[in-house]
C-alpha cells in the first residue's frame, strides 16, 4: 500500500522531448521548429555525435564553443557569451553531460535564447530551470525558467561510449534525483509514480551496462530512467542529497556524478525510518534497507565507494556540514548529523 493521496500542485513542464536510437539527425530540424537560424554548439571536443549535430546544421550553425568545464566557471561563461553575442547567435545547442547544458544555460542566462539539449549522460539538468556557477570555493545556482531548455532530445546512440566511470556515478546521480522527489515538500503522487519508475528502471538497466557497456537496449533504458528523473528533479527540485554534492564539488572540486554515488547510500539510509512510502515505492528493486541496497550496487560495479578515494580531506568536511546544515530534510539536517553522515561516508565501510 503506498501512502493516501493528499492535495498537491503540479505544473507540467513545456518541454519538448524526442527519444530513440538514431533521432540526432533530427537536431537541425528542432532548431528549426523553434523558429531560429543561428545556433551556438556548445560540445566538448571530443563529443559523440559532434559530426551528425555539424552536418544537420548545416548553415545554421554560428559558432562552435568547445571550452567546457564542471561547475561552469564563472570566466567560461563571461568568455562563451561574449563569443555568442558577437555572432548573434538566436539558439543554442547543446550536446554532452550535464557541464555542457551548464554552459548553455550560463549562456542562456544573459542572452535570452531558447536552448536545444541533447544529453549524453544521465546527470538531468536539461529538464531543470536551474543553472549553477563556480567562482572562488562556491557555487551559485539560481532559477529561471528563461534557461529551462525548449527541447532535449535523448539519442541513446550517444551514450554507449560512456565510460564504466562516468556511466555509474552518472546513474546514480540520476537516482539521486528520483530519492529527492520521493520524499520532497513539494512532491505530488504523479512524480511519486514516475520517481519509482526511473528507480526500477535505472535500477535493471545499470548492471546491464555494466557487463556489456555497448547494449543499446539497457543504454536507451538507462537514458529513459535519467528521463523521468530528470522531470521529477525539474518538478520537485534538490534536497540534501544535492546540497551535499554540490557543497563537495564547489568546496573541494569533486567530481560531481561520483559524489552522487558515495553519498546517497547515506542519505537514504538517514531517510528511510522516517519515509515508509518511499521504503515501500523501492521495496520491489532494491529490498527492505535501500540504502544498503544502493551501496551494495555501487560495490558490485566498482564504483568508489568513500569520499577519501574521490579527494576530499577529513577537516574539509567540517565546512561542507556548515554549508549543508538545516537544508529541509525528513529527518533534521543538524550539523552534527551531516557531520557524522559525512565521517561515515569520508570511510565508506559502512555495510561491509
Ligand atoms: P560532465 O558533463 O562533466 O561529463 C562527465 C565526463 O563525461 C566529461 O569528461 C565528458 O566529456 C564525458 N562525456 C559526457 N558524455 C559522454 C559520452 N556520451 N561519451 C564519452 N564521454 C562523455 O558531467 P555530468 O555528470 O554529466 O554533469 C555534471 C554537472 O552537471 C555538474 O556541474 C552538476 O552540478 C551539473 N548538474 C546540474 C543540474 C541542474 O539542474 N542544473 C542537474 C544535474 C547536474
Amino acid at each position: 500500500m503506498t501512502a493516501p493521496v493528499r492535495s498537491f500542485d503540479h505544473e507540467f513542464a513545456p518541454t519538448r522531448i524526442v527519444f530513440g536510437p538514431g533521432r540526432l539527425a533530427e537536431v537541425g530540424d528542432e532548431v528549426a521548429r523553434l523558429g531560429t537560424s543561428r545556433a551556438m554548439v556548445i560540445m566538448s571536443g571530443h563529443a559523440p555525435g559532434g559530426d551528425t549535430v555539424t552536418a544537420a546544421l548545416g548553415d545554421r550553425a554560428a559558432l562552435t564553443w568547445h571550452e567546457i568545464a564542471q561547475h561552469v566557471p564563472v570566466d567560461i561563461a563571461a568568455r562563451a557569451t561574449a563569443a555568442a553575442r558577437d555572432a548573434r547567435v538566436d539558439v543554442i545547442v547543446s550536446l554532452g553531460g550535464g557541464s555542457a547544458t551548464g554552459l548553455a544555460k550560463a549562456v542562456a542566462l544573459e542572452l535570452e535564447v531558447p536552448i536545444v539539449a541533447v544529453p549524453t549522460t544521465y546527470a538531468g539538468s536539461e529538464l531543470t530551470p536551474v543553472y549553477g556557477m563556480t567562482g572562488g570555493q562556491r557555487k551559485r545556482t539560481g532559477s529561471d525558467e528563461r534557461v529551462r531548455p525548449r527541447v532535449v532530445l535523448y539519442d541513446p546512440e550517444l551514450t554507449v561510449g560512456l565510460p564504466a566511470a562516468v556511466t555509474g556515478p552518472s546513474t546514480f546521480n540520476a537516482m539521486a534525483h528520483c530519492f529527492a522527489a520521493l520524499w520532497a515538500p513539494a512532491g505530488n503522487p504523479l512524480i511519486a509514480a514516475l520517481a519509482a519508475d526511473a528507480v526500477r528502471t535505472l535500477w535493471t538497466a545499470l548492471p546491464v551496462v555494466a557487463e556489456n557497456p555497448t547494449d543499446l537496449d539497457a543504454r536507451a533504458g538507462l537514458q529513459y530512467g535519467a528521463f523521468l528523473a530528470g522531470t521529477a528533479l525539474g518538478s520537485s527540485g534538490t534536497g540534501l542529497q544535492h546540497r551535499i554534492s554540490h557543497a563537495l564539488g564547489g568546496r573541494l572540486g569533486l567530481v560531481h556524478a561520483d559524489t552522487h554515488s558515495v553519498v546517497l547510500p547515506y542519505v537514504v539510509a538517514l531517510n528511510a525510518p522516517a519515509v515508509p512510502d518511499m521504503v515501500s515505492r523501492v521495496r520491489p528493486y532494491l529490498g527492505d534497507d535501500p540504502g544498503r541496497a544502493l551501496w551494495e550496487l555501487a560495490a558490485r560495479i566498482g564504483l568508489p565507494h568513500d569520499l577519501e578515494t574521490l579527494g576530499a580531506t577529513d577537516e574539509a568536511l567540517d565546512g561542507v556540514a556548515a554549508d549543508v546544515a538545516d537544508t529541509p530534510n525528513p529527518v533534521p539536517a543538524t550539523r552534527e548529523t551531516i557531520r557524522a553522515l559525512l565521517d561515515r561516508a569520508y570511510r565508506g565501510r559502512e555495510w561491509q
